[in-house]
């Protein structure tokens, strides 16, 4: 039997929660006994030195019922307007429950292309580590209100997924309304089985997943398998657990069942090995030795230690890292666009203000941002 971690194992934890279980479906209101209870949850992980994320549902849900839109699926500009009214609640309550545990809340809505395209991905990445810098929890929802359909996630497990390997999280608890991944729909087979670990996600595994979604929640099994591939690959171990009781994650300590999605790395070496891999280089950049032995201390590569660049990169590219030989150190991606780079190669980073007209940052490339050959 796989020894399980715990959860106090882990530094940086992502916990998504459904509509479903924030909005009764019956009534259509905030269930805030449960939310006050999930908050408890959240300050222990939180007081034990955990950054800690919210990804919360809830918008559309809670704004179709002020806006007294039918029951059913909704047409797309309806449910942007549900997210529009609801929104505005949803992130007054996160904000009102957290501050009762002397905890700020920051509401990040994002956009299928803000984890996709390079620049906003990095852009979006640095204010949640500000944010997390800062101990705030960051509460993310999907910006309904712009995504059209093409480029919408349009669920938050995906979401949630791409938001944890973005941020480099360890762990990722989806909440839902069933405690775990079975070998069949338990609704309709009641020799179902809740498999308690998974350890890699086969064909047999995205065969389990029948189920749909629901009125309230876009997500069924089959979203939930997508997340777990998204975020094992990003490095995070992910946990589907059942939320429909109060201290849901406490409950996942004191060893209530459920599915345990294990990763077979880590969100550095993931990380790592998608800048070295995936990523076609557009350009690079020369170092002198100093940098050359800053890298190799671990350090971020400044403006400072560059002596040339070469190619038409933007901010957030991965441009190949040359040592004043030639010779290929590593890879990584590129703090500016290559006309901003270009004025501010060989200077102080102090001087990057006056240069360029604004704040810059200190870093060329962040050493997170990096990978190294024999990294
Ligand atoms: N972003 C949607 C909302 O806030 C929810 C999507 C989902 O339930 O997965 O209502």
């Amino acid at each position: 039997m796989t020894q399980l971690p715990v959860l106090s194992d882990f530094k940086r934890i992502v916990v998504k929660v459904g509509s479903s279980l924030l909005v009764d479906q019956k009534a259509s209101v905030l269930n805030r006994d449960w939310l006050k209870a999930l908050c408890d949850d959240l300050a222990r992980l939180h007081q034990r030195g955990a950054d800690v994320l919210v990804v919360s549902s809830g918008s559309i849900a809670l704004g179709r019922t002020v806006l007294k839109l039918p029951a059913g699926v909704l047409r797309l500009e309806d449910s942007q307007a549900a997210a529009a009214v609801g929104q505005i609640a949803l992130a007054r309550i996160w904000a009102e429950m957290l501050s009762e545990h002397q905890i700020i809340a920051g509401q990040i809505l994002v956009t299928f292309t803000d984890t996709e395209e390079r620049r906003r991905y990095l852009n979006a990445r640095e204010t949640i580590a500000r944010l997390l810098d800062m101990r705030a929890i960051p509460v993310i929802n999907e910006n309904d209100t712009v995504a059209t359909s093409e480029i919408r996630f349009g669920d938050n497990d995906r979401l949630a997924a791409r938001v944890a390997t973005m941020v480099s999280a360890d762990l990722l608890i989806l909440l839902s309304d069933i405690d775990g991944l079975y070998t069949a729909p338990p609704h309709l087979d009641p020799k179902a089985e809740l498999l308690p670990v998974i350890q890699r996600i086969t064909p047999q595994i995205e065969a389990m997943a029948g189920g749909a979604a629901s009125e309230y929640s876009r997500g069924g099994m089959f979203t939930k398998i997508e997340a777990a591939k998204i975020a094992t690959t990003g490095g995070a171990h992910m946990i589907i657990a059942d939320g429909r009781i109060l201290n849901p994650i406490e409950m996942i300590e004191k060893g209530k069942p459920c599915s345990w999605f294990l990763s077979p790395s880590t969100p550095i070496t993931a990380r790592k090995k998608w800048i070295a891999g995936s990523l076609e280089p557009r350009g690079y950049v020369q170092i002198d030795d100093g940098a050359v032995k800053a890298l190799s201390q671990g350090k971020s590569l400044l403006p400072a230690g560059i002596t040339h660049i070469e190619g038409v990169f933007a901010r957030g590219d991965c441009v190949l890292i040359r040592d004043l030989r030639g010779a290929e150190l590593g890879r990584g991606l590129i703090g500016y666009d290559v006309d901003q780079a270009s004025l501010i190669i060989g200077r102080n980073s102090r001087d990057i203000e006056s240069v360029l007209g604004v704040p810059g940052r200190a870093e060329m490339i962040h050493r997170d941002d990096m990978a190294l050959v024999g990294d």
